[in-house]
């Protein structure tokens, strides 16, 4: 399909529409924030002297970063707190996608804190109208090293056994919930040397959980050359089995770490060989989604302009409603805003996925955000561009 600007059912340059929610001086504010995270070296310093002050519980640490990097990319510290960004999404027709933000955690305890956390944000997702699903990774319920045993096939340990019985449990409780609340609940995809035992756990969830709706949904990452097959094998044993399938679609965010492993291990990198390759992919597979949208639930999780031109025009071409259930768009809190609101503006179902979560333990996750918003070309990033597009709009 070829995108004729002119003609597109929704459109992304309009900054009005993308900055409506944000009043003068927080609109100068994201801009001075993106202006500082343009550049690369500052971000680097940043990174590490922001960790090192919270490591050291510097008073002022938390504050700084809480009023300025947090603000633009979380919704609040806690549930209660991210309430005020969910309403503001809603006055703006964008639902929210809630992500409790902590990461990498490898004990029991903090195991079963996640779950607990979960499922406060399923209760609160079942008496919010604009919250319709929670996000959640595996690996905030089961320990990294353990599903990398499972998937190489290892024997476990009676230990072991145990350990994973109580993952396998905790899973299954949240999923449970989110199935008695009505929530859909997304499970991010993560590494690949990990990946086979989290499709393993999700697509048991799947047949559990998605006989009369979708409730459940696994992440396909494209970036790996495998995976439009397996979203379509995906969808070939749902049908099989009489479940609909849930399909998160990304490109994929561990793409060096991934090439850098192949290659020390010296097997065959999962990702495909260039950039091009991933967005055919990509496109390919929401096509798809698309096609098959009585019996997959999709959402298209991407900053992509092109993606998402291409999938509000599939489905004017197919005549689906814009708003059809199955059919969604979402983008990370804090970024691609021009993506999200025209889109929610053109009556589609577009989402934020909104992370919230005590300051210190979303820090990795605003690292990321800093990372992908900074420079290495010497260019102006793309949000830094918008916000000072709209500032020349306003005249400020
Ligand atoms: C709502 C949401 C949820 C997400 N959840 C997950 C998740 O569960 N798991 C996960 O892994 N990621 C997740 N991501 C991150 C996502 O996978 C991407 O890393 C990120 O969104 C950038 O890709 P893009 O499609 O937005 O934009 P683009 O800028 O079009 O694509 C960049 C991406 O293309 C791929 N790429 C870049 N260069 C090459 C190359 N040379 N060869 C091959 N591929 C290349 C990489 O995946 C890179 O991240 C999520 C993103 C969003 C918006």
């Amino acid at each position: 399909m070829s995108l004729q600007q002119a003609d597109l059912v929704v459109n992304f340059k309009d900054t009005k529409v993308a900055f409506e929610h944000k009043s003068n001086d927080e609109l100068k504010r994201a801009g001075w924030l993106f202006r500082l995270m343009n550049n690369p070296k500052l971000v680097k310093l940043g990174s590490s002297l922001g960790l090192k002050a919270l490591h050291w519980k510097l008073p002022f640490a938390k504050t700084a970063i809480k009023k300025t990097i947090f603000d633009q990319f979380c919704g609040g510290t806690s549930l209660s707190e991210t309430q005020k960004t969910i309403n503001v999404l809603y006055e703006h027709k964008t639902q929210t996608i809630l992500d409790y933000g902590a990461e990498a955690k490898s004990s029991e305890h903090d195991f079963n804190k996640t779950m607990s956390e979960t499922l406060s944000a399923i209760d609160f997702g079942a008496t919010n109208i604009s919250v319709p699903v929670v996000s959640a990774k595996i690996t905030g319920m089961a320990r990294f090293a353990l599903l990398e045993k499972i998937q190489n096939g290892h024997e476990l340990m009676d230990k072991e056994k145990k350990e994973w019985e109580s993952a396998l449990k905790r899973i299954n409780v949240v999923c449970n919930h989110a199935c008695d609340k009505k929530v859909g609940i997304f499970f991010d995809a993560e590494e690949s040397w990990i990946q086979d035992a989290i499709d393993g756990v999700v697509n048991d969830m799947m047949e559990k959980y998605n006989k009369q709706s979708v409730i459940v949904y696994n992440t396909f990452q494209m970036y790996r050359h495998d995976r439009l097959e397996y979203l379509m094998s995906s969808h070939d044993v749902a049908l099989e089995k009489g479940y609909m399938l849930g399909a998160k679609l990304v490109r994929g965010a561990y793409m060096e770490k991934e090439r850098k492993r192949a290659e020390e291990k010296k097997y065959e990198s999962p990702i495909q060989k260039d950039k091009i390759s991933t967005d055919n992919d990509y496109n390919s597979a929401l096509q798809y989604c698309i096609k098959n949208y009585e019996t997959i639930s999709s959402c298209n999780a991407t900053h992509n302009e092109f993606s998402n031109y291409f999938q509000a025009e599939l489905i004017n071409e197919l005549n689906i409603p814009n708003n059809h259930p199955h059919i969604n768009f979402c983008q990370l809190y804090g970024m691609s805003d021009h993506i999200t609101f025209n889109l929610s503006k053109g009556g589609f179902n577009a989402a934020k996925y909104v992370p919230y979560g005590a300051v210190s333990d979303v820090i990795p996750y605003l690292i990321r955000r800093a990372n992908e918003n900074s420079s290495v070309s010497g260019e102006m990033s793309r949000e830094l561009k918008l916000v000072k597009q709209e500032l020349k709009r306003r005249r400020i």
